[in-house]
């Protein structure tokens, strides 16, 4: 019985949110005395697998077949399931990213497992029964999952667990995984990468506006603050109705939840809709005019002031340092 740790890694280089799924597994192994090893699969460099090691993982398993260089849900699934049986992993776990919440319900429909969809907590292990805390209703609310069968499957909401470094060696083995052609029943021909910019639902920093910004002409400063800062970009949602960003763009109630360890509101009132999606950052600054803003109540931080002249200021100051 062991823990199994799912990676994901994007053109070879693993994503912060599977070093913070690996420290969440590397945990539980600590807690349940298994031992734990990492799947990666696509085309890693040996070196960036042998980094693993940095995170206390001493064994890592690679699936590396050229119908698995691009990411297939169904696919993933499949070989995550395999990898699981084969070392006999009784524990699965992997981000709650975008592509984590596709796979986590097929490995446990797979594996016959309970899952916890979003974890915040590790276990509290009573009676073979796991009790894992999840944010529920935009934030607003804590559930806990009861998971009861012998099989788990975890999926870790990003940016709440912080990694750690226990730097071990590793032992990297390579496996071929039993995938079926009807497990590619969703072909990915081709993908065209728009953006470089950091990725909103696991960003560490996001710098976000609203409404207060006028139109989408201004929008070069706030992209001039999140590049400074090596942050992503956000939006209230008038401001992706109305055209003026991309609905990928959108915070809150009925876009995307994000949990930064620091979020910048500018020109944003805080509607209850907007701080649900919010609410659970580490750091909320706020910049708007109206000191009686809303979202003065929220903040950690809060600048009264209007947003065309603070903003270019604080990439000033930003820059000098
Ligand atoms: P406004 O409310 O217009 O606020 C603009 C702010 O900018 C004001 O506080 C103003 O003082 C400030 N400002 C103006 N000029 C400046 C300046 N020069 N410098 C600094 N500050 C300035 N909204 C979301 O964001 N996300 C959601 O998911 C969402 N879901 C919803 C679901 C439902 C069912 C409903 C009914 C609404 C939802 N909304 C959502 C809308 C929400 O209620 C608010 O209308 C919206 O969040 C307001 O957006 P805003 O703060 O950008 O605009």
């Amino acid at each position: 019985m062991s823990v199994l740790v799912y990676i994901e890694n994007v053109d070879g280089a693993f994503k912060k949110s599977g070093f913070e799924a690996l420290t969440y597994a590397k945990a539980i192994g600590d807690l349940t005395g298994k031992t734990v090893a990492a799947l990666s699969i696509g085309q890693v460099e040996q070196e960036s697998l042998e980094k693993l090691g940095t995170y206390g993982i001493s064994h890592v398993v690679q699936v590396d077949s050229g119908r698995l260089k691009q990411f297939v849900n169904q696919a993933y699934a499949a070989v995550i399931a395999d990898v699981a049986k084969h070392l006999q992993a009784t524990t699965i776990v992997l981000s709650n990213s975008f592509s984590g919440k596709g796979l986590a319900p097929r490995i446990a429909a797979k594996l016959g497992a309970a899952l916890a969809d979003g974890a915040i907590s590790l276990p509290i292990i009573e009676a073979d029964i796991w009790q894992i805390k999840k944010s529920v209703f935009s934030s607003k609310a804590i559930a806990t999952d009861k998971l009861r069968t012998t099989t788990k499957v975890i999926a870790l909401t990003p940016n709440v667990f912080e990694v750690k470094e226990s730097p071990v060696s590793t032992e990297i083995t390579a496996y071929e995984p039993s995938i079926n052609t009807t497990d590619f029943s969703t072909v990915i021909k081709d993908i065209v990468r728009t953006t470089d910019k950091v990725s909103l639902p696991e960003a560490d920093i996001v710098v976000s506006a609203g409404r207060g910004l006028k139109g989408p002409e201004n929008w070069g400063m706030i992209e001039e603050l999140a590049n400074v800062l090596g942050a992503a970009t956000a939006c209230s949602k008038p401001v992706s109705d109305a055209g003026w960003r991309p609905h990928a763009e959108h915070v809150g109630q009925t876009g995307l939840a994000v949990s930064p360890s620091l979020y910048i509101a500018i020109g944003i009132s805080g509607a209850i809709q907007h701080l649900a999606g919010v609410s659970s950052s580490k750091t909320i600054v706020v910049i708007n005019k109206d000191p009686e803003a809303p979202f003065f109540k929220v903040a950690d931080y809060g600048i009264v002031g209007d947003a065309f002249e603070v903003v270019p200021q604080l990439i000033e100051a930003l820059k000098a340092h």
